[in-house]
């Protein structure tokens, strides 16, 4: 077993690292990857151990180490040397199916134009038989929103002007992949979307919400301002620029307007398996839904 810590990179490179276990400090990770014969070296050891001071935040991946990888608290990691016994049984299946649901309610208008609202209704799964990832707010948050608007504009004296299509997409964790191939096999041209609003992370918003594509679409942002002040709903209503983080990335990427909301504050449980219905606060569920109906009226 090698252990290694900041001072310790140099003597590192000369040592060999085939059959023994890497164990290094997350600080230190950064520092590491820009050196490629570093990591070349650590994927060499027999089993990879990464020490994190902050809490540990689960994530899937498409491909497979082909040596054992494990985060460790560095809380419940003893000092100096240990033996641990772990089994560790994992299979990458490949070509395993998804499926997108999707959904619609007819609007009152001619127009072929749509609007989407989407969320992604897959989290982490299991990991053994008794880890479990419940992924309340990421993201049955923003699928029990999507199904409120389902029901809200399914009744008829609520029926939108535009048709709003819904949609449930799998394998988001994964990288995007369910909405990703919405956009490369539509069901009908892109440039028919007026506009999409992606709801991911939504059972908070004690200090109010977030907009991603905001400083794109700087008008319709000033619309969800404008009805927030009037309706006195979240605290703020931050913006912020395009980033890969949701299922509205590949849709922006094609030239679909789209935002994508989440709200802020409350609890700090994140891919973990803390983050649960119990725990869930829902603080501004109801603003929230009633800023994406005033909003959907005026785009
Ligand atoms: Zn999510």
């Amino acid at each position: 077993m090698v252990f290694y810590n900041d001072n310790a990179l140099k003597s590192f490179l000369s040592d060999k690292t085939k059959n023994k276990a890497v164990i290094y400090d997350v600080k230190f990770y950064n520092k590491l990857i820009e050196n490629p014969e570093i990591l070349d070296k650590i994927h060499e050891g027999k089993c990879i151990i990464e020490l994190h001071d902050k809490k540990l935040t689960a994530s899937l991946s498409q491909k497979q180490f082909s040596n054992p990888f494990f985060q460790v608290d560095k809380k419940s990691f003893p000092n100096g040397i240990q033996r641990v016994k772990f089994q560790l049984d994992a299979t990458l299946k490949k070509n395993y199916s998804s499926q997108n649901v999707i959904g619609f309610v007819e609007g009152s208008s001619k127009s072929d134009s749509v609007i989407i609202i989407s969320a992604h209704y897959d989290h982490l799964g299991t990991m053994g038989k008794k880890v479990y990832f419940p992924g309340a707010n990421d993201n049955a948050s923003g699928v029990s929103m999507l199904l409120e608007l389902v029901k809200y504009y399914s009744q008829k004296e609520n029926t939108p002007k535009f048709t709003i299509v819904f949609m449930a997409f799998g394998a988001e964790e994964i990288g995007l992949i369910g909405s990703r191939f919405f956009t490369e096999n539509p069901l009908f041209p892109l440039k028919k979307i007026k506009f999409m609003i992606n709801l991911d992370l939504l059972g908070t918003g004690d200090d109010g919400m977030t907009v991603v594509n905001a400083t794109l679409h700087p008008e319709e942002y000033n619309k969800l301002l404008e009805i927030n002040e009037t309706l006195k709903l979240l605290p703020a209503i931050k913006r912020r620029g395009p980033a890969a983080n949701s299922d509205h990335f590949y849709f922006s990427e094609k030239g679909v307007p789209a935002f994508f909301f989440y709200t802020l504050g409350g609890i700090s449980a994140y891919h973990d398996v803390m983050d649960r219905p119990e725990t869930l606060p829902l603080t501004k569920f109801k603003e929230v839904f009633s800023l994406i109906t005033n909003f959907v009226k005026k785009i």
